[in-house]
């Protein structure tokens, strides 16, 4: 297949859309002004099930609704749009929206980036001491646009927004100088984008300088979605597995992990067939997705999931609560909702897909598991673990919030039997001091 983008400029152009009404295309015009639209021929034509658009998980994954933004949002973008105003005025509209949206939730512009001799280095993320995060300049685009993204900053092409990582050296020094960093994860916007020649601009040198720490090397990407012919009919698709099978030559390991959504990502012959060849390269593939509310907030599709994942050689890693972020409020899950959706799903699946952990609030001090409810002396708590804290002692350690049926976020929850704040505040608190720059 050959790959074919759809944006804003001619979606129009796709056979399916006259299903939808005059209405639901100029609304899609409208907000893919703050929520880029950009979808590929793969997913129009094997992915979403155009007899039922309106409820269609995967239509609504791909093209930006009215219902998605908040209303205040839709009718001043309506209302510019209406009046004629250029291109410069709507632009400046949409970088207003944009500032409104909470575009760096969970600290990661202002305390993620790493430092070296005092200097800021953009393009890279460094959190916990084991994982280095990389974003490729190249690597900032996808090969389509998820509508709950909350990367969506990524694609605004608004400089200030943007991690971007141009000077491939600065990643090598920083790692030299950091032996604790075991993976290096790139990611984006989605990495799988580059053509062969970034690849390996950005993989080789880490081969080469020759680094014992550093073990992994994992790919953030939705390609395996998205775009499966990546692998198999790209004009670089033999010389990319070549790539793969070059880290894994180096022992290394090569942990390439996909973002899957919806069980129907996985029944394309197109996608068996890619991950099979990923697989036989010696690369592992692990699986994650955010639970999303209109998308995937069902037990039965998350073990259809993971039982289809395992069925194919991947191994299931986790299960993400969405951030507070950009049109979060549409696709939004309780915390409670979303612990007994996994509670569910994982007690029908066997041992084999039990590699999974959820749900998982990536927030400001950490990977937070949401364990879920107990009853101690009487009282109702939400129990919460961090699987990754910021500050490693936090690790296993459970701690307790009040049981809260519409909390979403962390942000929601306060300390349970009348603590003033959770156990780790204080030291975060101090971080933040440290880290401010
Ligand atoms: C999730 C995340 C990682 C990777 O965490 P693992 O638990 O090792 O998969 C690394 N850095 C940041 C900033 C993250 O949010
Ligand atoms: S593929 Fe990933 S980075 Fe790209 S839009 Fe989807 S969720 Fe966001």
């Amino acid at each position: 297949m050959k790959y074919k983008p759809y944006t804003l400029h001619n979606f129009k152009e796709i056979p399916q859309i006259q299903k939808l009404s005059k209405q639901t295309i100029l609304e899609i015009e409208t907000i893919s002004r703050i929520f880029p639209l950009r979808t590929n021929n793969y997913i129009v034509e094997h992915l979403i099930d155009w007899e039922n658009w309106q409820e269609d998980p995967l239509f609504i994954m791909h093209f930006p609704l009215k219902a998605m933004l908040l209303s205040g949002h839709f009718s001043m973008i309506e209302t510019a749009l209406h009046d004629g105003a250029s291109k410069s005025e709507i632009d400046s509209l949409v970088r207003k929206i944009h500032a409104e949206l909470n575009p760096h939730p969970a600290g990661q512009a202002k305390y993620n980036i790493p430092v070296s001799e005092n200097r800021h280095i953009h393009g890279m993320q460094h959190k916990y001491n084991e994982t280095l995060l990389v974003f490729p300049a190249h690597g900032q685009s996808c090969q389509a646009y998820c509508t709950f993204c909350f990367r969506w900053p990524q694609f605004t092409k608004i400089p200030d927004f943007r991690f971007a990582l141009h000077d491939i050296q600065s990643m090598i020094s920083y790692l030299k100088k950091n032996p604790l960093i075991s993976d290096v994860l790139f990611t984006g916007g989605d990495p799988m984008i580059m053509n062969i020649k970034y690849l390996k601009e950005y993989i080789e040198p880490i081969l080469e300088a020759d680094l014992p720490h550093v073990r992994t090397i994992r790919i953030g990407t939705k390609s395996l979605a998205h775009w499966p012919f990546r692998f198999l009919t790209d004009p670089d698709a033999t010389e990319v597995l070549q790539l793969f099978e070059k880290v894994t030559q180096a022992k290394k390991n090569l942990a390439f992990m996909a973002h899957f959504s919806h069980p129907r990502e996985l029944e394309t012959e197109a996608v068996q067939e890619a991950s099979y060849k990923i697989l036989k390269t010696g690369a592992q593939i692990r699986t994650q997705s955010p639970i999303l509310n209109h998308i995937n907030n069902e037990a039965g599709l998350w073990h259809a999931m993971w039982r289809k994942q395992v069925d194919l050689g991947m191994t299931p890693y986790y299960m993400f609560v969405p951030r507070n972020t950009g049109n979060h409020k549409y696709f939004e899950v309780s915390l409670i909702e979303a612990w007994n959706v996994f509670r569910k799903a994982y007690s029908n699946v066997s041992g084999i897909c039990r590699t999974v952990r959820g749900p998982i609030m990536s927030s400001d001090p950490g990977k937070i598991h949401i364990v879920g409810v107990a009853e101690i002396n009487q009282q109702k708590v939400i129990v919460l673990n961090f699987v990754q804290g910021r500050n490693p002692d936090w690790n296993c350690k459970p701690f307790f919030a009040e049981y809260n049926e519409s909390a979403a976020w962390l942000d929601d929850l306060k300390p349970a039997f009348g603590q003033k704040e959770f156990f780790y505040q204080e030291q975060l608190n101090r971080i933040y001091d440290k880290l401010t720059p």
